[in-house]
């Protein structure tokens, strides 16, 4: 069956004083109906530029280089990386829905909830002013949003944080796209305003069969929520796996220690939290070979510091980018 989304090779990168920085360098991945992938790392590891890249939101100096990102709906495949601007109108926020982090900046603080999902409604399709009212009414009722009525008068500053990413994930879906990407869509909320919106989002996946790309740093949201898992480091993909598979089985150390530093929640005198020492390198100050090896813990042989470790299904269905995963997998 071919994929929904399948990204090849992508690369982008940006012209800087500082000379070229490939921030996401050679990324493959795929993601089926219905189905949420999500893409995880820390913070400059290239997980949102890799987002960007699929909708062609990528403003200069940064550009996409090389790859393909074909979406694949009704039988017919657009190469995202070579379609025209009026494919990617028809595509952006019709048939790919995306939330970003921080709803404040995303809605426009000048009109009313109801005209800006009605806008992408009317954008998308043939409707009257007032259809698309009406479409947007049931898209806050879709979304729980209290006193949905009333609501659809308010401005953004009248809303809650919680209730304002409930609208952006409202105008995602109001034209019932096949695929969402969520960019760290509940990192800004409280703990529980989270759980509320990780429900919903899984809520309407089971209900209306969308696929999700789901950025986080969050390993516990993956866990919840994620069929499969692309963990990325310095701009590639170091690990992918099923979810299932790759918390019961982590091979790659950079994945290793991402699980190691989550907290356990069931063992609350476990002790100090395990680090990985060191941030991730900018994209000019790349090492050489492995790009996780001055932080690695498992590093001990030169091949590490002197040859790039390709990305290696070292069991079925599981892809390492590491010289020693079998021994890691021993
Ligand atoms: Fe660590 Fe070497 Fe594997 Fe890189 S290749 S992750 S440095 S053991």
């Amino acid at each position: 069956m071919t994929a929904l989304l399948e990204i090849k090779d992508l690369v982008t990168a940006f012209h800087t004083a500082e000379g070229r920085l490939p921030a996401v360098d050679g990324v493959s991945l795929s993601i089926e109906r219905g189905q949420t992938l999500g893409l995880v790392g820390e913070s400059g590891c290239g997980k949102s530029v890799t987002a960007m890249s699929t909708l062609r939101l990528i403003a200069s100096p940064g550009r996409i280089e090389s790859g393909s990102i074909l979406f694949t709906t009704e039988g017919e495949s657009i190469d995202l990386v070579s379609a025209s601007e009026k494919q990617l109108r028809n595509v952006r926020g019709g048939r790919i829905g995306m939330i970003f982090q921080e709803p404040m900046t995303s809605l426009n603080p000048v009109f009313t909830i109801g005209d800006q999902i009605a806008e992408v409604v009317q954008l998308h399709r043939r409707v009257t002013r007032s259809e698309a009212r009406t479409r947007a009414l049931e898209m806050l009722h879709l979304v729980r949003v209290a006193d949905p009525e009333q609501r659809l008068d308010a401005y953004p500053h009248q809303l809650s944080g919680g209730m304002r990413q409930r609208v952006m994930i409202a105008i995602a879906l109001a034209c019932e796209p096949e695929l969402i990407i969520a960019d760290e869509p509940t990192t800004a909320l409280d703990v529980t305003i989270q759980a509320q919106i990780l429900d919903l989002l899984g809520d309407l996946r089971s209900r209306l069969g969308t696929a999700v790309l789901l950025i986080t740093h969050d390993l516990g949201v993956v866990a919840e929520t994620c069929d499969s898992v692309a963990v990325m480091y310095a701009g590639k993909i170091v690990e992918q796996a099923s979810a299932a598979e790759l918390f019961r089985h982590p091979l790659h150390p950079y994945t290793i220690g991402l699980l190691q530093s989550r907290p356990d929640l069931d063992n609350r005198d476990s002790g100090p939290l395990a680090t990985i020492h060191g941030m991730v390198p900018p994209p000019q100050d790349f090492p050489s070979g492995c790009r996780f090896h001055p932080r690695c813990s498992y590093a001990t042989l030169p091949q590490c510091s002197s040859e790039v470790p390709l990305l290696r299904e070292v069991i079925p269905g599981h892809f390492v980018r590491c010289h020693f995963a079998e021994e890691i997998n021993l």
